[in-house]
């Protein structure tokens, strides 16, 4: 399977936070062929090792995150329409007149729609309102609460956009979870290239649980793992769009983005910023691989980095990733150039992790 095929298929895997099963087995098997070891631990986190030729290189975590933001049925009213709550920032705006998958506890997947008041009889002040998710409701053509129940529909279930990978012009495509499927995508391609040529440092590539909900399983990784350092790979807000063009530069087909300064401003206060020497190896690695580096400084986003740094005695962590429209939205649109940038920058400096390289911070 090709590398594009394999992101494909990983975006049309629906994997709600909290229920990454489907789309942790299918990287358990597509991991496999490579690595030395793959197991999932305790809160669902896939983790693969490929030991490195040289046991006093650093040893080394990439990780991109398995789970996507959806909606979690909060009632079932009696005429067999749902409730729902979020799940992570699902932007209401882009949720009326959708299709959705509820992903049902009987393990089968059941098709809805996000209800809209019918156009021809909703007054005019309305037709330009937001509605908060608490007005909206799914309709998945029951009837009755006891003919949701028993297709395995509860309070808890959760609901995903339905999975979509649309190809446009210029190596361009529109998908569901880009969001960090290309983060997935470019783990195996990874574990290919390091089995194929084993770097000297050990790597260890991991598929994190929960990170839409509030950033949760990298951290358990790496409190186990206790890696030398470790890169975050997960999508970058592109600007070049009407809409953001004043805000900042990151631009589709400009090549992989090395974040700089992450906030995210509200609830988390958390955010990362660099080690400078791995700013300085990504700069090199970069170079090597003749790729265009774009840079990235925002509050509003983080990933899970900003905790990954805080674990044991600190690790030294980067944020590398791709630019992505439409964040959070079904239809996430990347280029395909800026994904294969992504992992051959990636290759490289995983390549360049030698023994003897000093993490300190001496100044
Ligand atoms: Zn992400």
């Amino acid at each position: 399977m090709s590398w594009r095929e394999l992101l494909k298929e990983m975006c049309l895997i629906p994997a709600v936070s909290g229920y990454e099963a489907r789309l942790a087995n299918f990287l358990v098997q597509a991991f496999a062929p490579y690595a030395d070891e793959v197991s999932i631990d305790r809160v669902g986190n896939v983790i693969a090792r490929i030991t490195g030729t040289d046991p006093a290189a650093p040893t080394v975590m990439v990780f991109a995150h398995l789970d996507q933001l959806g909606l979690v049925v909060r009632k079932i009213t009696a005429d067999g329409f749902l409730r729902v709550e979020r799940l992570g920032g699902v932007p209401e705006k882009v949720l009326p007149g959708l299709v959705v998958q509820i992903l049902s506890e009987t393990g089968k997947t059941v098709s809805g729609v996000i209800g809209v008041k019918s156009h021809h009889l909703t007054p005019h002040e309305e037709k330009y309102r937001v509605l908060p998710y608490q007005e909206l409701y799914i309709d998945i053509g029951a009837t009755s609460s006891a003919e949701v129940q028993a297709l395995g529909i509860e309070v808890g279930t959760p609901v995903a956009y339905e999975p979509a990978f649309t190809v446009l012009q210029n190596g361009r495509v529109a998908a569901t979870s880009l969001d960090d499927r290309g983060g997935c995508a470019t783990l195996v391609r990874l574990a290919a290239a390091a089995a194929a040529q084993r770097p000297a440092a050990t790597l260890y590539l991991v598929g994190t649980v929960q990170e839409e909900f509030n950033l949760r399983g990298a951290q358990v990784a790496a409190q186990v793992l206790k890696p030398d350092l470790a890169i975050a790979l997960d999508v970058m807000v592109a600007g070049d769009t009407p809409d953001l063009a004043d805000r900042l530069d990151l631009r589709l087909g400009g090549g992989p983005v090395l974040g700089m300064y992450s906030f995210h401003g509200r609830g988390t206060l958390n955010g990362t910023i660099p080690h400078p020497a791995l700013v300085s190896l990504a700069k090199q690695a970069a170079a090597g691989a003749g790729l265009s580096l774009q840079r990235n400084a925002m509050v509003g986003l983080l990933t899970d980095s900003a905790y990954v740094q805080l674990v044991g005695a600190g690790i030294p962590v980067l944020d590398l990733g791709f630019p992505v429209r439409y964040t959070h939205t079904p239809v996430e649109v990347c280029a395909l150039s800026d994904l294969d940038g992504l992992y051959r920058l990636s290759w490289e400096l995983i390549r360049s992790l030698t023994p003897g390289m000093n993490l300190a911070r001496r100044y």
